[in-house]
Parts: structure tokens; C-alpha cells; sequence
């Protein structure tokens, strides 16, 4: 199994997107900025949550930063590939764009009403909130 894919989990009994999809799979890759603010963790936290819920696959945004070229193939082998960046700056966004990708779908954390601080505190509604915009906008 390349680096980076499935690696959310089977061992810690995680549904995958084709237990949950009886379609056939979908590749759905979810990246998150993860930054080291209230808002980059809420980012990672929806990202955690969608993928525990079956939505995707919680995918290495580090590795496609450092060209590891495992993961940089399983991203393109990715039917949708959503971002998830706490704040304006577009983190996620902007690493997958550098490796050549285009999310089709991108949530902005701070965009949902949330105020960016430096401190590491995960609001569990705007987790929620921003989860939904995903799956809203995947819908869409
Ligand atoms: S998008 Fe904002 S919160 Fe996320 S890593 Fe970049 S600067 Fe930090």
C-alpha cells in the first residue's frame, strides 16, 4: 500500500470511504493547514472528523509540501481533493497548488465567523460548523 493512503486507519477501526459508499469507492482526499492557531486546529479537527464519519481519507499535507513522491501519486490518483485552512493566508491551498493540484472544493475557517487567536483551542461548534461547509460544498 503506497505512504498515505488508508493510513487513517483501519487499525484504529476507521470506516473507509468504501465501506461507507455503496456506489463503489470515492476518492475523496482531505488536507488540512493544521496550523499552530485556534483556527488551524479547528481545521484539523473537521478534517479528523469528516474522515472518522466516512466522508474521506485524512491525507498528508506535509508530504505533498515535501514532494514525497508517494503521497504526491496517491493525491493524483484523488477523484476530489478538498482544503481546509484556518485562515486568509490559504495554507493548504497554496501546498497542494505548488505540487499542481486543485482542490475543488476549499473551506476558510475564519470565513465561518471565527476569530483567528494564538492559542491552540478547538471550538467544538465551529469544528462542527466547518465540517458541515464541507460537506455542503461537496454537495453543492
Ligand atoms: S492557513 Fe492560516 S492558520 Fe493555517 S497554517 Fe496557514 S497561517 Fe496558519
Amino acid at each position: 500500500m503506497p505512504l498515505g493512503r488508508g493510513d487513517q486507519g483501519d487499525a484504529r477501526g476507521l470506516r473507509t470511504v468504501e465501506e461507507k459508499s455503496p456506489a463503489g469507492p470515492v476518492d475523496l482526499l482531505i488536507f488540512s493547514c493544521s496550523g499552530g492557531s485556534n483556527v488551524g486546529q479547528i481545521s484539523n479537527q473537521a478534517a479528523v472528523d469528516l474522515a472518522r464519519d466516512g466522508k474521506g481519507r485524512l491525507f498528508c499535507l506535509a508530504g505533498i509540501g515535501g514532494h514525497v513522491k508517494a503521497i504526491t501519486e496517491a493525491t493524483k490518483a484523488g477523484e476530489v481533493l478538498v482544503a481546509i485552512d484556518g485562515c486568509p493566508v490559504h495554507c493548504a491551498k497554496k501546498t497542494l497548488e505548488h505540487a499542481g493540484f486543485s482542490p475543488q472544493v476549499h473551506v476558510v475557517v475564519t470565513e465561518l465567523g471565527v476569530e483567528k487567536a494564538h492559542n491552540l483551542e478547538v471550538d467544538s461548534a465551529a469544528t462542527r460548523s466547518v465540517a458541515e461547509m464541507v460537506e455542503k460544498e461537496l454537495e453543492g
